[in-house]
């Protein structure tokens, strides 16, 4: 049935918790109601109501990355996952309109894999602290100063700053993307850019010299060596997860280091009885809807970028069609070279770990 009806679609501040959006959601409730705390439902269901039906009406697809709320994961998200598989779906989905539910670079991905769709971001305002830590200008001025070594860019970042890059990588393939392009190369060193942390961690996993820029994820950075010792110490019983933006003494001290899809793969595969996230706070929440046998300790960081992403400015965003996303053309056609670039060597199956038991590498930062 029509949300509409041909009739003006009502604001999200005037949708109502009714018996028919009780039944409706009922399902979606059930699968949540461990994290998402029983007060909250009726302010959520009218609006993940509104969204599935209207987002039928607009041949819409909503994207949500990892970091998204567990009502907005699990309730509306079609695709969801890393930012890997997040690209690799905008490339492939059917729909005319793509709703991404995670930061504007993501959107630009998207847009970027799919240029003839309609692209929304329902709030133009959730950035990146690594995507505004470089510009294009700044990688070609590296490329200047190195102009023998490849330039290896994550995800993370602008448009313009993937265009002026050789290949992407995301935290799920960035050992083999470097390897990779160290070889067509013939290069003995690689640029990472721009998070200092990522690059530091995959220096531990290469022979390759890195070189890296100062850029950090505002979130994986403030994890610390002692957090860590201080959690090992009150829950010897627990597994310790890391992701490779945070510091390299972090990931010396987990158990486990991966991007968020290793990350998730590692509890569904060892269903440890108690697990620690090291990384952003939804997180925990999404991956113990989808493990129910795991007891999650939660001491996480937010991100108020990936946190702008509410339900109600999905609805508007699809109500209003919403904020679109545009990549200039001569941009868009460099940075998807970037992208494809890595897709192409991106194969199936569960993404790397990062072997934390090996010593530490330096990587040193370009001087431009
Ligand atoms: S979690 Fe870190 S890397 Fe991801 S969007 Fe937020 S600031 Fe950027």
């Amino acid at each position: 049935m029509s949300l509409s009806n041909n009739q003006p679609l009502p604001s999200a501040d005037a949708l109502v918790y009714d018996e028919g959006v009780r039944e409706r959601t009922d399902i979606l409730h059930e699968r949540v109601r461990d994290v998402v705390p029983e007060a909250e439902w009726p302010l959520h269901a009218p609006l993940i109501d509104a969204i599935n039906r209207l987002k039928a009406e607009r041949n819409a697809v909503i994207l949500a990355h990892n970091y998204m709320t567990p009502e907005i994961f699990n309730c509306v998200g079609d695709i969801t996952g890393d930012s890997l598989r997040l690209a690799q779906v905008a490339a492939e989905a059917e729909q005319d309109v793509i709703v991404q539910a995670g930061v504007h670079f993501m959107a630009e991905t998207a847009k970027i894999l799919s240029p003839e769709k309609t692209v929304l971001i329902p709030d133009l305002e959730a950035g990146c602290s690594l995507a505004a830590s470089i510009t294009g200008e700044d990688v070609r001025r590296i490329r200047a100063a190195y102009p023998d070594y490849p330039i290896v860019t994550y995800v993370n970042t602008s448009a313009e700053v993937k265009a002026e890059s050789d290949i992407c990588c995301t935290s799920s393939n960035a050992v083999p993307v470097v390897e990779a392009i160290a070889r067509q190369w013939g290069s003995d060193t690689v640029i990472m850019i721009p998070d200092e942390y990522l690059a530091k961690n995959v220096a531990s996993q290469t022979e390759l010299r890195i070189l890296t820029w100062k850029g950090d994820c505002e979130v994986h950075e403030k994890f610390t060596r002692a957090e860590i010792e201080q959690l090992r110490a009150e829950h010897p019983d627990a597994m310790i997860i890391t992701h490779p933006e945070c510091p390299p003494e972090v990931l010396r001290a987990a158990d486990f280091a991966g991007s968020t899809g290793a990350m998730s793969a590692f509890v569904a595969e060892h269903h440890p009885k108690k697990a620690i996230l090291i990384t952003e706070c939804s997180m925990s929440d999404n991956v113990a809807v989808a493990n129910p046998g795991t007891r999650f300790i939660r001491p996480c960081n937010l991100c108020p970028h990936m946190k702008r992403i509410t339900l109600a400015k999905i609805y508007e965003s699809l109500r209003g069609m919403r904020f679109e996303i545009e990549v200039p053309s001569d941009v868009a056609v460099r940075a998807r070279a970037s992208l494809q670039a890595m897709l192409d060597l991106s194969g199936g199956g569960r993404p790397p770990a990062f072997d934390t038991s090996k010593p530490e590498r330096r990587a040193d930062y370009v001087s431009v």
